[in-house]
């Protein structure tokens, strides 16, 4: 295999540009040597990006698009990092050189200006990609001793301080305190404030560093340092040279000076000791004037002295040693320092035992991976990791959060891993179960269901590998109706079917809900029987069967001078009245017929009548005719037969409508059933207007 082949196999091409004509010609071009992936715009890009980053060798840009435009895009790339691990072509007809200037200032590796040969293209994408291989591989050496180098050090800070401390009869874990604190209080200063030229980036630094703080205690006699009782004066100006003399250590290492370890020792060594209102040693350095990690690094030091036991003190509480810091008893200190450790107080006494420390060096792990990142030097399989691990938490806090019950079947071995909470839900002791066991498979799904289940996902057509089914399931005694989704899977060369990926969807509440809505929409709001609406879809039915056999009337009415019970008694007076005449209508008819307001203080019945009509036309009139407290219920009342309508809802309409006009007309309170007569006097009447 020729290095060419070698490097192109199998890698991916992302072309970006709205011409599917572009599209399609650079795809012929290339598509005998790499996978092509297409998209339309920027927007569609990063989609691709998000998904398929580390497949992708180049990108194949067009510059003027919808949506996103080239640009556009390079910016995003530029913002998620994308640039640095995707070389990038950029391919358009405008050739102006602001265009290419700016393309190539974005970080493009190469810009071909249209109409170009398609060697040209070939050549150009093959030499990105190998451009790019190396630059990779380049990086990843660098990285790999970066990362040596970074623990090597860490490792040597570690062991030089814990022989100070052990010199010194201390715990071991006094540097590990200071490390933790320096960070916590730093952390919390920096979201204070930018007044201090230290960025988070230089945590990790001036963290490694304080580790030095006290490295010049090798120098003092050890029966000074070690000595139960009260320094005398003299053995204690002994002591204080601790300070001058670790930064001088560190000073003198040969052919060290501009490290910047050793610069961020020098400053913590010399000056942990000065004092904000100047009274510190060795130099009396006052206020500001001290750098700023020194006195970080000074105040934790005290803290840990005040909360640790010492061969001359016990330990004192860590409300105490605060307490004591703010008050002033251990020296002055920057009182934004002091507000610093106020706040991160409660951290601190919670955390500070044990935990911190972990957690500090995964937060020191962190920066400095994002320092790395920032270079762009991590390394590729580094990267990879945290990129999966971060898909993972991704999809698991999903399946989480969604509360779905989610599954993945796999044929060899076959077996059945549910979601932890899907199998929680389905009464499931283990997340893995065998799906043809007596539990599964047919408790819960119960007769053939899953069988057909796993047939149907089996033979899904691989065009469409998404079914869907729904099934009575026995979820922990009840019988719920849900909603089976699963996504077909195939793998290999020759694809074979591997299983399948799927999600339980329980449906029960949601046809109760649509029940409840669809009882909802086909109510009057205000008495609660049918709308009319809801009446009228009902008669239709009925209409449309066409029986012969049964007859049935349509009665329509309007309460008399209903408008008088709103005038002398009020709106609300109304509403009773409209609520007891449908109260009385429900009464006097029987569960099969249908009534229903139809508006205002209008209501219709739609009823079978067995033998005369006119009886019982007369009997509901009568029944609705009444009295509702002070106001006399009178109605005017037309009447269709639905044999006369010919099927048809407005006709029938028309006709009870037509008849209960003329009751309104001839003085109200009464009815009338309609007849052609009715009609011809109707037209006459409106004709004559
Ligand atoms: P008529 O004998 O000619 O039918 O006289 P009427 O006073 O009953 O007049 P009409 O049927 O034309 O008017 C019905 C009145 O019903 C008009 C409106 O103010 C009142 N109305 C309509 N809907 C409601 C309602 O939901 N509640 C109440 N309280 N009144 C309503
Ligand atoms: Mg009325």
């Amino acid at each position: 295999m020729s290095e060419q082949e070698n490097l192109s196999a199998r890698k991916k091409i992302l072309i970006v540009d709205d011409s599917e004509m572009n599209r399609s010609l650079l795809s012929d071009i290339l598509c005998s040597e790499y996978d092509i992936l297409e998209a339309e715009n920027g927007m569609e890009a990063s989609a691709i990006l998000h998904s398929h980053e580390q497949d992708i060798a180049v990108m194949l840009l067009d510059i003027v698009m919808p949506v996103m435009d080239g640009f556009e895009m390079l910016d995003v790339m530029n913002k998620n990092g994308w640039i640095k691990s995707i070389p990038v072509i950029m391919i358009s007809a405008e050739a102006a050189s602001a265009y290419v200037d700016r393309a190539y200032d974005l970080g493009v590796h190469d810009y071909i200006s249209r109409p170009f040969d398609e060697r040209t293209v070939r050549r150009r994408v093959i030499n990105t990609i190998m451009l790019s291989a190396k630059q990779k591989e380049l990086v990843n050496m660098v990285t790999e001793q970066i990362v040596e180098k970074e623990r090597d050090n860490r490792i040597m800070v570690e062991i030089l301080s814990n022989i100070v401390e052990f010199r010194n009869g201390e715990s071991g874990l006094h540097v590990l305190h200071i490390r933790t604190l320096t960070d916590l209080i730093l952390r919390r200063l920096l979201e204070k404030t930018d007044k201090y030229n230290i960025s988070r980036k230089d945590i990790p630094l001036i963290c490694n560093a304080s580790a030095l703080h006290d490295i010049g205690k090798i120098s003092i006699p050890s029966k000074i340092l070690n000595k139960p009782g009260r320094l005398t004066s003299e053995e204690y100006e002994i002591m204080k040279t601790h300070s001058a003399e670790g930064a001088r250590i560190l000073r003198d290492i040969p052919m060290r000076e501009q490290e910047p370890l050793i610069e961020m020792g020098y400053r913590i060594c010399r000056w942990h000791h000065e004092r904000y209102d100047g009274k510190g040693y060795p130099d009396g350095l006052k206020g500001e004037e001290i750098p700023i990690e020194a006195q970080v690094v000074a105040l934790a030091d005290v803290y840990d002295a005040l909360t640790s036991k010492r061969v001359y003190k016990d330990a004192y509480s860590h409300e105490k040693a605060v307490d004591m810091i703010l008050n002033g008893e251990c020296g002055t200190f920057n009182p934004i320092l002091m507000e610093c450790l106020k706040d991160i107080s409660s951290t601190l006494k919670t955390e500070f035992a044990s935990l911190v420390v972990e957690k500090n060096k995964e937060m020191e792990m962190m920066d400095t991976v994002e320092q790395i990142m920032e270079r762009g030097e991590l390394d590729v399989s580094e990267r990879t990791l945290k990129l999966l691990e971060h898909e993972r938490m991704k999809s698991r806090f999903y399946a989480d959060m969604s509360r779905e019950i989610q599954f993945e079947y796999t044929v060899t071995p076959e077996m059945m891993i549910l979601s932890e909470w899907g199998a929680g839900y389905l009464g499931m002791p283990e997340t893995i179960i065998n799906p043809r066991g007596e539990d599964f498979g047919k408790k819960i799904f119960g007769g053939d269901d899953f069988e057909i289940l796993l047939t149907r996902t089996k033979n899904a057509p691989k065009e469409s590998p998404v079914i869907e089914g729904t099934y009575l399931l026995n979820i922990k005694g009840q019988e719920r109706w849900s909603k089976v989704i699963t996504r077909s899977i195939w793998e290999g060369e020759t694809p074979e079917y591997t299983g399948a990926i799927g999600k339980i969807v329980d449906i029960n509440d949601d046809l109760e809900k649509i029940n409840r809505l669809e009882k909802m929409a086909s109510r009057d709001s205000l008495t609660g029987i049918l709308n009319h609406r809801a009446a009228k879809a009902r008669i239709n039915t009925i209409l449309a069967r066409g029986k012969q056999d049964k007859d049935y009337i349509f009665c329509m009415f309007d309460l008399d001078k209903f408008k008088m019970a709103n005038d002398n008694y009020g709106h609300l007076f109304g509403d009773e009245v409209l609520k007891y005449v449908a109260e009385t209508l429900v009464e006097c008819t029987r569960s099969s017929d249908i009534v229903a307001r139809m508006g205002g203080d209008e209501f219709l019945i739609f009823m079978e009548y067995t033998r005369d009509m006119e009886p019982q036309v007369k009997r509901i009139f009568q029944n609705l005719c009444g009295q509702y407290k002070d106001f006399p219920i009178r109605i005017s009342m037309g009447v269709g037969c639905a044999k006369d309508c010919g099927g048809d809802y407005d006709r029938l309409f028309h006709m009870a409508d037509a008849a209960m006009y003329v009751v309104k007309q001839n003085g109200r309170n009464g009815y009338r059933i309609y007849s052609e007569e009715m009609e011809a006097a109707l037209n006459e009447t409106s004709e004559g207007k």
